[in-house]
């Protein structure tokens, strides 16, 4: 694999307030690809002092991909969600107990998302590289540019969650070491170079786990990936353990995501694995 520089710029901005008064012409949608089951108890860390009364329960959850339509720039895609291999086998044709499992009905998966809304993809941006956020990429044109954020690329395990990037060459990666850091949030890039779409570094999911922002005028929506799994991380400020890389990592990435809600309260947080309210 071929692993080059996102050219970004600098964006003059350093605080969101004045990324917030200039929204942009963008639209998003999101939309599920399949179906995970995941347990209250991990999805919220039961470690954590507030969780003493965490009941164990399974909880089957959406997998999202979210396509982000710019009115001059066009559209990208921020997550793949699942191929279509997951319709008929919930391991997607890979073997192993380790393996990931999940669940997808016949036409969910993303290419025919692409194109039933004949989405003219220009480029995809990825949170991180675990396969229910990217294993997509399987069946996406190869010709336009993919970007993950740099060092996540070392967190590519295909013998778990399959070899999704097989044929592609390159990856485009953002080197936030380049980027602001925009307060209460950390490092912090303008991807597309107008504030319209930003991504921030939320560690702790992964090392290098990237949230996305959307600066619209329709409203400014975090899409939090898995910085917050679902809707209740946020309501009792619990933060995930399950597939975690680093929990403490991913509660203060999470204590920063609700302190940027106190701040900016018209901002919207759409979960990982929710749908937006
Ligand atoms: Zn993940």
């Amino acid at each position: 694999m071929i692993l080059r520089d996102y050219h970004y710029k600098k964006n003059k901005a350093d605080n969101w307030m004045e990324v917030f008064q200039n929204p942009h012409p963008v639209q998003i949608r999101s939309f599920k690809t399949g179906t995970v089951t995941i347990n209250r108890w991990g999805t919220l860390n039961p470690e954590h002092p507030q969780a003493k009364n965490l009941q164990e329960e399974e909880l089957e959850v959406p997998i999202l991909a979210h396509w982000v339509h710019h009115e001059e720039k066009g559209d990208f895609l921020i997550d793949t969600g699942l191929d279509a291999s997951y319709s008929q086998d919930p391991k997607g044709r890979m073997e192993g107990t380790a393996v990931d499992e999940f669940q997808q009905n016949k036409g969910e998966n993303i290419s025919q998302f692409v194109k039933k809304n004949h989405i003219d993809l220009k480029k995809v941006f990825l949170s991180h590289l675990h396969a229910d956020h990217a294993a997509g990429v399987r069946e996406l044109p190869k010709n336009i540019p993919y970007v993950i954020p740099k060092g996540e690329y070392a967190e590519y395990h295909p013998e778990i969650h399959g070899n999704f990037l097989e044929g592609l060459e390159e990856l485009y990666e953002i080197d936030f070491l380049k980027s602001n850091r925009m307060p209460p949030l950390g490092l912090s890039a303008d991807l597309l170079g107008d504030g319209s779409l930003w991504a921030i570094h939320t560690p702790g999911h992964t090392p290098w786990h990237v949230s996305f922002l959307v600066n619209s005028m329709e409203g400014h929506i975090l899409l939090a990936m898995d910085a917050v799994f679902v809707n209740e991380n946020l309501k009792l400020g619990i933060a995930p353990s399950d597939y975690t890389w680093d929990v403490e990592k991913a509660q203060e990435t999470l204590d920063k995501i609700i302190e940027f809600l106190r701040i900016y309260p018209q901002l919207k947080v759409s979960p990982g694995h929710e749908f937006l309210k």
